[in-house]
């Protein structure tokens, strides 16, 4: 059995619990193994009604109504042990890269996290993920019995359809204050978005090829003239060159316009997650060999701060 471990925070699912499920369900449907979801925390079950899978397992005890990776990890191992699932798969949230390998390591069993696609070979299953920043990508096989551990990166596996679960099975854990280390604080509360860049439907991307922040003005009159949207990719917005609501990318916003352009962005997969869903793509980049290439409509291998101005020209012309 496959279990699929599903994320909230307040009341609502994390939507990448539904990418999960989604390939659980494609492992599942290969491999012969059925998928079932759990819930877990204190008050969750409501949310039972979004959560498609033909099983539900609810783990709710008081000490997990806030998120601890004690407490979380303390009740799934009891959880584990009762159901003997054959692959445990998470979404790869900020809340499972906390939890989940003292999970796998406390059962002595390696995570296999951030995979971005699967592979079966000789009825054996293997994780596809990336190193070295998406230069590589390799196939992590598991060692020993199960149960296996993996995550799924945002945006690997399309979501599937929120639906009611259809059975729904109550799962008892013995949990005591002392076993919980952390202290919960508040919830983070992001700041409040100015831009949509989900509904934008030109987007113009700027990556470090920009090289310097006041290079931008240049990208900033392309917008302008072209009526789109500015983006850019994360150093871009970690150097405070652009506020962080505007950076593209698993970590940032995930976007599909009409058309996405983008201007020195080597295309890093965590990059790619976040635009790979756009109609159109052009890429401007002067290294031919950019993988920002691969999901291109359009490439141009050049130099932006010669095709840029280009750009401003032919768009002022067009426009009369
Ligand atoms: C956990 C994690 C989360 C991440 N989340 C995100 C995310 O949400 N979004 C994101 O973007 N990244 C994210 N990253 C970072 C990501 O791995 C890459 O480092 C980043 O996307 C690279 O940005 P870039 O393409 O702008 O820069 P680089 O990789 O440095 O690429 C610059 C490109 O510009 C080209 N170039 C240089 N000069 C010129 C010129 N004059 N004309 C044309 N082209 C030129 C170069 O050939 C190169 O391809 C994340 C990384 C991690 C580890």
């Amino acid at each position: 059995m496959i279990l699929v471990i599903v994320e909230h925070l307040q009341g609502k699912l994390n939507k990448m619990s539904l990418e999960a499920l989604s390939a659980a369900a494609s492992i599942g449907k290969e491999m012969n193994h059925p998928v079932e979801a759990l819930l877990i925390g204190s008050g969750v079950a409501a949310m039972s009604s979004e959560i498609p899978a033909a099983k539900l397992h609810v783990v709710e005890h008081p000490l997990l109504e806030k998120y601890t990776a004690d407490g979380y990890s303390a009740a799934l191992k009891q959880v584990i042990a009762k159901l003997n699932p054959w692959l445990v798969l998470l979404p790869h949230t900020y809340q499972v890269r906390d939890f989940a390998p003292k999970l796998a390591a406390g059962l002595g069993k390696a995570f296999v996290s951030d995979g971005t696609g699967y592979k079966v070979e000789n009825g054996e299953l293997q994780i596809v993920r990336q190193l070295f920043a998406g230069k590589v990508a390799c196939d992590v096989a598991f060692g020993g019995a199960s149960p296996f551990f993996a995550s799924v990166q945002a945006g690997a596996f399309r979501g599937a359809e929120a639906a009611a679960a259809a059975t729904i099975e109550k799962i008892e854990v013995t949990l005591d204050a002392s076993q919980i280390r952390n202290v919960p604080e508040d919830w983070f509360q992001e700041a409040k978005r100015t831009v949509d860049l989900g509904s934008a439907e030109w987007i113009v991307s700027v990556g470090r090829g920009i090289k310097e922040p006041q290079n931008i003005d240049m990208v900033k009159q392309l917008c302008e003239v072209m009526g789109a949207e500015l983006a850019a990719s994360r150093p871009i917005c970690d150097a405070g060159w652009l506020p962080m609501e505007r950076q593209i990318g698993s970590s940032g916003q995930t976007v599909a316009p009409k058309l996405y352009l983008a201007l020195g962005i080597s295309g890093a997969i965590q990059h790619l997650v976040g635009m790979k869903g756009s109609r159109c793509v052009v890429a401007v980049n002067k290294d031919a060999n950019a993988p920002i290439f691969e999901v291109s409509d359009y490439g141009v291998v050049g130099n932006l701060f010669e095709v840029v101005p280009a750009l401003i020209e032919e768009f002022k012309k067009a426009k009369g």
